[in-house]
């Protein structure tokens, strides 16, 4: 059996793992780096549209592009494994957002193991900010591989990352790092996020909060912070339509036609391509307009977007808004419609990866035999921090397991 890491053994993004035997090669996620790289595409045999397939499985991890995004380009004959979630985003709200089509993808749902040629694969629920997150156990021949993906401890279900580190036996663990560059943390759980949410809603101010449509665990926090304060969220089209492909998750997941939720209907491309696909009406008996939030700011907690952001800039005292900024600092960086409301930024985010001493426990309690880094830029701090062997690949080298 043979590894090769193709991209993200020294960078976060763009992960692509190949794991095969004599006659059956798999992929673990194959995704677009983050960073501005001059070879998007990676050099894989049997892997795209024209050539002839050789790949017998692509396995993804979850939804966010820096894991999926090259499928775009892929065989249609390659079966791709994902959860019932990832599949809805990366069918569904891809297309929404205009990103590549991935219509003509050979999609599976992965449930329970799957076997091909030598292989088992067995899918691991996991907690990351993406919601129906996977890793995967992969077992040939008496050997286990797991490969983490994304993943973190301190999220709404992080009892899933918690019930992965009862895994035993493990000869190989390909496992994340994005935040071995943070040396002094301090853990900060979703719950943590919703509390100081709560905390910000209390004021008779009108209310923004800048977050990810796609992030559900903040779309919870931020919506019982809203319960708890007697506010109402509004949201944009698109964040109703990602709701409801995470309906199935569970009943409980909110959407946009419950209590304290209304819809501002801006305009904008992802608009514009619900109008087209018939979708945005449905949304209509909840609509808000900027007068009407004007009326009663201190009733509104607003999710930014452009458009709407953009009228009400236009004609509102900044002074009076609260501004929660809830994503990653670095974006930050980026000019953006909300610049106006830079220096008054409350940050309250918490990350969607592992805090070092969460993965050093997770390390621990599954004893593997060999560490190999992936989706970090720091891998030659792993040695430091776990009591493994650890083996740092470079990008596209064989490794004989
Ligand atoms: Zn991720």
């Amino acid at each position: 059996m043979q590894l090769i890491i193709h991209r993200g053994t020294h960078e976060i993004g763009g992960s692509c793992v190949e794991i095969r035997d004599k006659n059956t090669r798999l992929l673990f996620d194959l995704g677009l780096p983050l960073n501005d790289a001059e070879n998007i595409k990676l050099n894989i045999n049997g892997l795209y549209k024209n050539d002839k397939s050789e790949i017998n499985g692509i396995f993804i991890t979850h939804s966010h592009p820096d894991h999926y995004g090259l499928l775009d380009s892929v065989n249609p004959e390659i079966p791709v494994y994902t959860s019932k979630i990832t599949a809805n985003i990366i069918q569904n709200v891809s297309e929404i957002k205009g990103e590549d089509n991935y219509s003509d993808l050979n999609l599976n749902i992965i449930e329970k193991p799957v076997n091909i040629g030598d292989f088992t694969i067995i899918p691991r629920n996991v907690d990351h900010s993406a919601a129906g997150s996977l890793a995967y156990e992969i077992i040939h021949n008496g050997k286990k591989i797991l490969y983490t993906g994304d993943l973190r401890f301190h999220g709404r279900t992080s009892y899933l990352s918690k019930n992965l580190a009862k895994i035993t036996d493990v000869d190989y663990l390909i496992m994340e790092g994005s935040t071995l560059d943070r040396p002094d943390q301090k853990i900060k759980t979703e719950d943590d996020v919703f509390d100081e949410m709560a905390n910000v809603f209390t004021t008779n101010k009108l209310c923004f909060v800048s977050f990810s449509s796609q992030n559900l665990d903040r779309f919870i926090s931020v919506y019982k912070a809203c319960l708890k304060t007697k506010k109402t969220l509004v949201i944009d089209p698109y964040t109703c339509f990602v709701l409801e492909n995470f309906k199935e998750i569970s009943k409980n997941i909110p959407q946009w036609n419950w209590n304290n939720i209304r819809v501002y209907f801006g305009g904008g491309k992802h608009t514009e391509n619900l109008a087209d696909s018939g979708k945005l009406f449905t949304y209509k008996s909840k609509k808000i307009s900027v007068e009407e939030i004007l009326s009663y700011p201190e009733k509104y907690v607003v999710k930014t977007a452009k458009a709407i952001c953009d009228k009400i800039l236009s004609i509102y005292d900044v002074s009076k808004i609260e501004y929660i900024y809830s994503m990653w600092s670095g974006y930050l960086d980026n000019p953006s419609y909300f610049d106006i409301l830079k220096p008054q930024i409350r940050h309250i985010h918490t990350s969607g990866h592992a805090y070092i001493m969460d993965l050093q426990e997770f390390v621990q309690k599954i004893e593997p035999k060999v560490i190999i880094p992936i989706h970090t830029e720091m891998p030659q701090k792993y040695s430091q921090l776990y009591d493994a062997e650890i083996k740092i690949l470079k990008d596209g080298e064989i490794l004989n397991l």
